[in-house]
């Protein structure tokens, strides 16, 4: 018998590895293990799955360059990686491309070797590298230094966005213009489900008018029971609609909503651009052109925007704000617009969010007479707020370069949702004192309560107090 080369001993560790996790998987019993002990077996098959995904990447290049699909009867390639994934065959299909595109590239192929590159990372590194080729490095370090998947699609697309000329940006947004649509359909489970895809400039003219209305919905039962996101659509269905949305349904509890839009409602869309960017008409390297909560823009649409009256420009030079186009002489609404130029994503190190982040009071206590300098503010997204706000996170550092601290103990996601749920019920009986008596609304508890970003009691969260409706 020859002896085996280096590629049948591989197999052969390879079909005895799969064997062994399968038995692991077979006999294991998930009921009799603490939380923490789940918690490291998950994190093990998560890292197996990575190291999968890339060997699937690597190997399948071969299987169809030589067409080896055919011989168990499967049709094309895809359908032979679908029925292996247990995916559709579109998705197969873009796997297959990715797996393509990474064995052209010896920089991916070498981090598909590593074992650390998900499916769905490999596709968006693969997808930016066929716009900007030079992308490459500069994700897959992303993906090393553990950047969330919002991360890094988001540094792939304002990547894709800087190296796109401005005709194929035209064609791009010809493209969104010709395939846009609003389709809704039933749900089997009961319900409608509606999709809406539009241009970003677009969608930035309507979603300004939602978010405050959404904003003040919340703000009017108190904040906390139910997610913003719910708010958004009861929002939109009223002002669409023109009348208040069924307040009982299914839901007699539920208390009275402010009956129309009011006056100092905040209804406006921030449009966050670098200086040189704007002087040169398009995005280079790290430059960003963002419609704020929606995502990065080309210039040139961004300043489409320019004539609507709620579109407030900050344009940043470096980490300086130049220039905030809406006049004011308010050191909230300053302070504020660099908070937002400043920290672009949630201040936890690899989460990336980007998309409704809450304004927090990191250092001194505002009820402590803590001053609102942009030093002590920091932002977060909901979630990452709550493990700071009752789970005794804490962030050390400075912008940029923040860490994110473990308590000494830290508490389960259920702790803290009951945490938040105490908090939130003490801040609607304080702000019910305080609509009673005179004495109480001196403190300033009222005003503070604005928007998601108030947890209920803002001495005990710190969070940033507005006087006005404006920012
Ligand atoms: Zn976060």
């Amino acid at each position: 018998m020859p002896p085996a080369t280096l590629m049948e001993t591989l197999y052969g560790d390879l079909e005895r590895l799969v064997g062994k996790m399968q038995e692991v998987v077979r006999t294991s019993t998930p009921e009799s293990v603490s939380g923490d002990q789940a918690r490291l077996f998950v994190e093990r098959f998560a890292e197996a799955e990575r190291a999968a995904a890339s060997g699937v990447a690597l190997f399948t290049p071969v299987v169809v360059g030589t067409g080896s699909y055919a011989k168990g009867g499967h049709a094309s390639a895809q359908d032979w990686l679908g029925s292996l994934s247990g995916s559709s065959a579109g998705t197969a299909k873009g796997r297959l491309a990715a797996a393509e595109r990474a064995a052209a590239d010896p920089t991916l192929t070498e981090a598909l070797h590593e074992g650390g590159l998900s499916a769905a990372e490999l596709a968006v590194v693969t997808n930016a590298a066929t716009e900007a080729p030079e992308s490459t490095e500069d994700l897959l370090k992303l993906v090393d230094q553990g950047a969330s998947h919002q991360e890094l699609s988001d540094t792939a697309a304002r990547m894709k966005a800087a190296a796109r000329s401005r005709e194929t940006e035209h064609l791009r947004r010809a493209r969104v213009h010709t395939n846009r649509h609003l389709r809704v359909r039933q749900v089997e489970t009961g319900g409608v489900r509606a999709e809406i895809f539009c241009d970003e400039v677009e969608w930035a003219r309507i979603a300004p008018r939602i978010e405050a209305r959404a904003k003040e919905l919340w703000k009017a039962v108190g904040g906390g029971s139910e997610p913003l996101e719910a708010y958004r659509l009861d929002a939109l269905i009223e002002l669409l609609g023109d009348s208040q949305v069924s307040q009982s349904l299914g839901r007699p509890d539920r208390p009275a909503r402010p009956t129309s839009p009011s006056k100092g409602t905040r209804c406006q869309t921030i449009v966050v651009i670098d200086a040189a960017a704007l002087r040169r008409g398009t995005t280079e390297g790290d430059e960003i052109c963002e419609i704020e909560g929606i995502g990065p823009v080309s210039v040139e649409a961004a300043t489409e925007l320019l004539s609507e009256g709620s579109v407030r420009y900050v344009i940043r030079e470096g980490f300086d704000i130049k220039t905030v186009t809406k006049l004011t002489r308010d050191v909230a609404a300053a302070v504020e617009a660099a908070l937002i130029v400043r920290d672009r994503i949630c201040a936890v190190p690899g989460c990336g969010k980007r998309l409704g982040l809450e304004t927090d009071h990191r250092g001194v206590d505002f009820g402590d007479d803590g001053p609102t300098e942009l030093d002590n503010l920091v932002r977060l997204c909901p979630e990452h707020h709550h493990l700071k706000t009752h789970g005794g996170w804490r962030l050390e550092g400075k912008p940029g370069d923040w860490k994110w601290v473990a308590p000494a103990h830290p508490k389960s996601a259920h702790f803290i949702a009951r945490a938040r749920k105490l908090a939130a019920a003490k801040g609607r009986a304080q702000t019910a004192r305080t609509a009673r008596g005179p004495a109480a609304a001196a403190n300033g508890v009222a005003q503070a309560n604005d928007g998601p970003e108030a947890h209920g009691n803002p001495k005990a969260n710190g969070t940033i107090r507005r006087n006005r409706g404006s920012p």
